[in-house]
C-alpha cells in the first residue's frame, strides 16, 4: 500500500457573491493523494479547479472539510507544496537565479545552501548557463522553466501545477513536458506526487496516473480515472485515445434543462457559454462536411482547438438542439443537418426559432420587447433579472451573449450608445 500524502474530506468552498448569497463553487470533495501519484485535474472552465489546487496549497481555505498533510489538518499554507502557475509569476527585477532562489526563501538554510541548491535545480531544467538573464530576455519555454524550477527548489512533496503549459506553444510545451516527465519518471527529483490542473485531456492522459473530473456549478468530483500505461505513451495507440475519448464524452455529457417558459423567473437560469454566433454555424457547417458522426477529441484535435474554447461551442450546438452528443461523438439532428444545408436566410430563422424555444430568458427578453408599445427596453433593466441568477459581472456577460446571438438571429437589436434593446422589426420599420 502506497502512503497517503495528503486527504481532502467533504470540502465544500463557498463564495459570497452580491445579491446572490454563498454561492458553492466545491462540493463533497473527498481525495486521497497516494506518493508516487501524478494526477490530472479536468474540468471545464470556471468549475473550481484553480480553487481546489489552491485549497490542497492551503492558499484558500475552505467553507467546510479538512485538508491532510501526513495526516495533519493544515493551518495556513501547506508546507509540503510548491505550486507553478500558468502565468510563470516571475520577478521581472530579479535574475533567474534570484527568482529560482526566492523558493527557499523561508527555509532556514545558509545562503551558500541555498545557492548550491538554486544552481543544481537551474542546472536540472535547463537553464544552466542563463543563471544572470532576467525573465524578459527569456523565451516564454524558459521563463515557465524559472517557474518549475522556483517550485522544485523547495523539494515539495507535492508539486502543485496549475495549467502549466496552456500559455506555451505547441512545440515549446511538448518539449517542457517530455522534460519535466523524465524529472519525475526517472526519480530525479524528490518529488512525492504531481498534481496538475489542465484544460488538455491528451496532456492529462499523457503525462499522469490518475484523472479527475470535476463538473461545474458546482464542482463535484464526477470521474476518477486511472491511468496506467507505461511511459512514455504513444498518444496513437488505440488504449491511448480510447481513454481521451471517454474522457471527452465524460466532459460533453450535459444535462438537458427543461424549457418551461412560464417558470422562467422562478427557475434557475442556464448560464451560456460564450459562444460567438459565427463560431457555431461554421462549426456545424464543418460536423456536416465530415459525415456521420465524429469523435468529439479528433474534432477538437483537427480544430486545434483548447477544451476551453471547444466545449463551449459543443455545448451550444447541443443547447439549441443542432447536435447530440453521445459517448463522445457528435452527431447533427435533423435540425442540425437542415441548418448546415440553408441558406444564409434560412439559417437565421432556424436559429431564431431553436433560440426562442431552447433559451428561456431570450423568449423573456422578446416577451418584454413585444409587450412595451414602444418596443424597447433598457439594457439595465435585463441586466437586473439576469443579476438575480448569475451576479453583476456575469449577468453583463450573459447579455452580451444573448445579444450576439438575438442580433444574429434578427430576433433583437440592439443600440449600443444608448444601450437599448429593440424588437428587430421595429428597427426595419423605422428605417424604412
Ligand atoms: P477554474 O480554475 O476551473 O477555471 P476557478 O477555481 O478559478 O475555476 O473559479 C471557480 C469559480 O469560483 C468561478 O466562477 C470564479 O468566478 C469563482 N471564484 C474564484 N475565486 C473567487 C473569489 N475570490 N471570490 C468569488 N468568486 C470566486
Ligand atoms: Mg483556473
Amino acid at each position: 500500500m502506497k502512503k497517503t500524502l495528503m486527504e481532502l474530506t467533504d470540502i465544500r468552498k463557498g463564495y459570497d457573491l452580491p445579491n446572490k448569497g454563498n454561492v458553492t463553487i466545491l462540493d463533497d470533495i473527498n481525495l486521497k493523494i497516494k506518493e508516487g501519484e501524478f494526477i490530472s485535474i479536468l474540468g471545464p472552465s470556471g468549475s473550481g479547479k484553480s480553487t481546489l489546487l489552491r485549497i490542497i496549497a492551503g492558499l484558500v481555505s475552505p467553507s467546510q472539510g479538512a485538508v491532510l498533510y501526513n495526516g495533519e489538518q493544515i493551518v495556513g499554507t501547506n508546507p509540503g507544496v510548491g505550486m507553478v502557475f500558468q502565468s510563470f509569476a516571475l520577478f521581472p527585477w530579479l535574475t533567474v537565479l534570484e527568482n529560482v532562489k526566492l523558493g527557499l526563501e523561508n527555509k532556514p538554510l545558509r545562503e551558500a545552501e541555498k545557492m548550491r541548491k538554486a544552481l543544481a535545480v537551474i542546472d536540472m531544467i535547463g537553464l544552466d548557463g542563463f543563471e544572470s538573464a532576467y525573465p524578459k530576455e527569456l523565451s516564454g519555454g524558459m521563463r515557465q522553466r524559472v517557474g518549475i524550477g522556483r517550485a522544485l527548489v523547495m523539494e515539495p512533496d507535492i508539486l502543485l501545477m496549475d495549467e502549466p503549459f496552456s500559455a506555451l506553444d505547441v512545440l515549446t510545451a511538448e518539449n517542457l513536458k517530455r522534460d519535466l516527465l523524465e524529472l519525475w519518471t526517472e526519480k530525479k527529483i524528490p518529488t512525492k506526487s504531481i498534481i496538475m490542473v489542465t484544460h488538455s485531456i491528451e496532456e492529462a492522459v499523457y503525462m499522469s496516473d490518475r484523472a479527475i473530473v470535476l463538473s461545474r456549478d458546482p464542482a463535484r468530483v464526477i470521474t476518477d480515472i486511472k491511468i496506467t500505461m507505461p511511459h512514455w505513451r504513444d498518444k496513437q495507440h488505440p488504449q491511448f485515445t480510447s481513454l481521451v475519448d471517454r474522457i471527452y464524452s465524460i466532459l460533453t455529457k450535459r444535462e438537458v434543462p427543461s424549457v418551461d417558459v412560464a417558470e422562467v423567473s422562478k427557475k434557475k437560469l442556464e448560464k451560456i457559454q460564450e459562444v460567438p454566433a459565427g463560431a457555431l454555424t461554421g462549426f456545424i457547417e464543418l460536423v456536416e462536411d465530415l459525415g456521420e458522426k465524429v469523435d468529439l477529441y479528433k474534432l477538437a484535435d483537427q480544430l486545434s482547438l483548447d477544451l476551453d474554447d471547444f466545449l463551449p461551442i459543443v455545448e451550444a450546438a447541443q443547447l439549441l438542439g443542432f447536435a447530440t452528443i453521445l459517448q463522445g461523438d457528435i452527431d447533427l439532428t435533423v435540425l442540425g443537418h437542415q441548418f448546415a444545408e440553408a441558406s444564409v436566410l434560412e439559417r437565421k430563422i432556424l436559429f431564431k426559432e431553436q433560440l426562442t424555444k431552447n433559451v428561456p430568458i431570450m423568449e423573456k427578453i422578446v416577451w418584454v420587447l413585444h409587450s412595451k408599445s414602444n418596443h424597447k427596453m433598457e439594457r439595465e433593466f435585463f441586466i437586473e433579472i439576469l443579476e438575480k441568477h448569475f451576479g453583476p459581472e456575469e449577468a453583463e456577460h450573459q447579455l452580451d451573449i444573448l445579444i450576439d446571438w438575438g442580433r444574429y438571429a434578427e430576433l433583437i437589436s440592439y443600440d449600443e450608445k444608448a444601450e437599448v434593446l429593440y424588437l428587430e422589426n421595429e428597427i426595419a420599420a423605422t428605417m424604412e
